[in-house]
């Protein structure tokens, strides 16, 4: 066991930063940043040496890299917030070049909130229109990177409610967890951008938006898409490029919602990740 404690170490370093010659031509080398990783974070990955895109897979999931320069490519892996915290494998095939990274995932230990919704909101179910364009936007994976830097966070106020958190409905079981992060802000409070991005989806409560309310999906490219929630207003139309900082709506509390916020989500791969993530560290 001693002497386990002493290899694993070392076992874990080489395996994390490994420069080989896969297919005889150039060297070829596979980083992650971390070795392990909360629920709801994720891994970038990233492969240099190979001009076609390299194969990734994680838990049983094929991941798309996205190239970065010449023979550089990356991909940030989601781990889902529900993920069983314990031991996987991150496994990447380029030419004749096969690698399998062990990863591990650890607990985020978020609270249980309890939400009370008054009977008139407690009854409003996803529509079918609302789920499949929702599905669809967030599953968006363009090859070109528009995020840059730091993300801005969309609204100022007071965070009322954190990524992560599981969920139980008027005292019902444990059933989901808080796929964003909420910020309670004045009703008609522009709302912003994240980031640079596209606007691919802009769904209102008349279309059928009945839990999300008004809202907007803009995608950053390479997998990474933000949502905003509840708006009051919609300022922007699919289709339109927007900068870091541009308004694209305004807060309210259409849908689900108790009172006046932004529920301010960030996603990749279609799997949510937590957004404050995306302000301390630029990807
Ligand atoms: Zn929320």
């Amino acid at each position: 066991m001693k002497l386990l404690n002493l290899l694993l170490p070392l076992l874990l370093l080489m395996m994390l930063t490994t420069v080989a010659t896969g297919t005889g031509k150039e060297p070829v080398e596979l980083t992650v940043d971390h070795d392990q990783q909360e629920q709801g974070q994720f891994f970038t990955v990233t492969f240099t040496g190979t001009t076609s895109e390299p194969e990734l897979w994680f838990m049983e999931q094929r991941y798309r890299m996205f190239r970065q320069t010449g023979t550089s490519w990356r991909a940030l892996v989601p781990v889902e917030n529900l993920t069983p915290p314990g031991s996987y494998t991150l496994l990447v095939r380029a030419c004749a070049h096969k690698e399998q990274i062990p990863v591990t995932v650890t607990p985020n230990n978020r609270a249980i909130q309890q939400i009370t919704l008054d009977s008139s909101k407690a009854e409003l179910k996803a529509t079918e229109a609302e789920k499949s364009r929702v599905k669809a936007a967030l599953h968006t994976e363009s090859s070109e990177k528009l995020f840059t830097g730091l993300f801005l966070r969309p609204v100022h106020g007071e965070t009322s409610s954190l990524f992560g958190l599981k969920r139980c409905y008027n005292g019902g079981p444990v059933e989901s967890y808080h796929k964003g992060l909420d910020i309670a802000a004045p009703q008609g409070t522009p709302v912003q951008s994240t980031a640079k991005g596209m606007v691919i989806l802009t769904g209102t409560v008349e279309e059928g938006f009945q839990v999300h309310g008004n809202t907007v999906i803009i995608d950053h490219g390479q997998g990474l898409t933000s949502v905003y929630l509840h708006l009051s207003a919609i300022t922007v139309h699919e289709g339109q490029l927007v900068n870091a900082g541009e308004v694209i709506g305004k807060v309210g509390h259409t849908g689900i919602s108790t009172a006046p916020h932004l529920h301010w989500g960030t996603y990749l791969y279609g799997t949510s990740v937590d957004p404050e993530l995306f302000e301390g560290k630029a990807f």
